[in-house]
């Protein structure tokens, strides 16, 4: 440990105490927020410092990314927990099934048919989160709301997934707080307690919505720089 915090300890600190705030000033938060702390793009030397901070849950958006960064910091620390949180192609099931303890983005039948087939295959079952395209954009990935509830039947009750909540993200040119609703009033309609929303620009909006998990990169580790 250094004498002298490093940038993102201090941002971490200043967003854990952001978080509480906001669950303090809701009138029905979620029994509990957990801080996903969005580590794309960056290196060890940014993620050392939030390691040694205490965080254990990290998002990525890339297998082939996480695959590279992650394995050797799981024997140094056994209870990390690793988050899919970008779109995960049926060719990088395996990988994905193999590498995440949680995966956010379940979002079509050819998916979650390949998702049982790997966690079977593999005898290891990373928790789920099925994504709702709140915003009904066509570049976007997710679930249409109206196909939601027909969609978590086919997850949860046909295919017995381990499916614990829903995510979205919000378009980016709208006010989030109606798209938090919607995802908090589908999952509620269907008996599902995990809701992933929220990120650096909005996570204390979310969690007036009742968000149980919220992804924030940028205001933990700066800007990314994808050159
Ligand atoms: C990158 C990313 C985040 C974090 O975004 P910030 O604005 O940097 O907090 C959250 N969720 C998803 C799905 C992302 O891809």
């Amino acid at each position: 440990m250094s004498a002298v915090p490093s940038h993102t300890h201090i941002a971490l600190t200043d967003i854990l105490a952001r978080i509480e705030a906001a669950r303090k000033a809701a009138i029905a938060p979620a029994p509990e927020t957990r801080l996903i702390a969005v580590s794309k793009t960056h290196g060890m030397e940014m993620i050392r410092p939030v390691l040694d901070a205490g965080q254990r849950i990290f998002g990525e958006n890339r297998v082939q990314e996480a695959k590279a960064k992650w394995p050797p910091l799981r024997a140094e620390f056994p209870d990390l927990e690793l988050h899919l949180i970008g779109p995960l192609q049926s060719n990088k099931v395996r990988e994905a099934v193999a590498l995440f303890d949680v995966i956010h983005s379940l979002d079509r039948p050819k998916l979650a048919h390949a998702l049982k087939q790997e966690m079977v295959r593999e005898a290891r079952a990373p928790k789920l989160f099925i994504q709702v395209n709140t915003g009904e954009e066509p570049q976007k990935a997710g679930i249409a709301p109206k196909d939601t509830p027909g969609f978590i039947a086919l997850c949860r009750d046909e295919l017995a997934l381990p499916v614990i909540g829903l995510m979205c993200i919000p378009p980016a040119d709208e006010a989030p707080a109606p798209h938090f609703a919607l995802l908090a009033k589908l999952a509620h309609e269907n008996g599902l307690t995990a809701l992933s929303m929220g990120m650096s620009a909005d996570f204390e909006t979310a969690i007036r919505f009742g968000a149980t998990h919220v992804r924030v990169g940028s205001a933990i580790f700066g800007a990314r720089d994808y050159a």
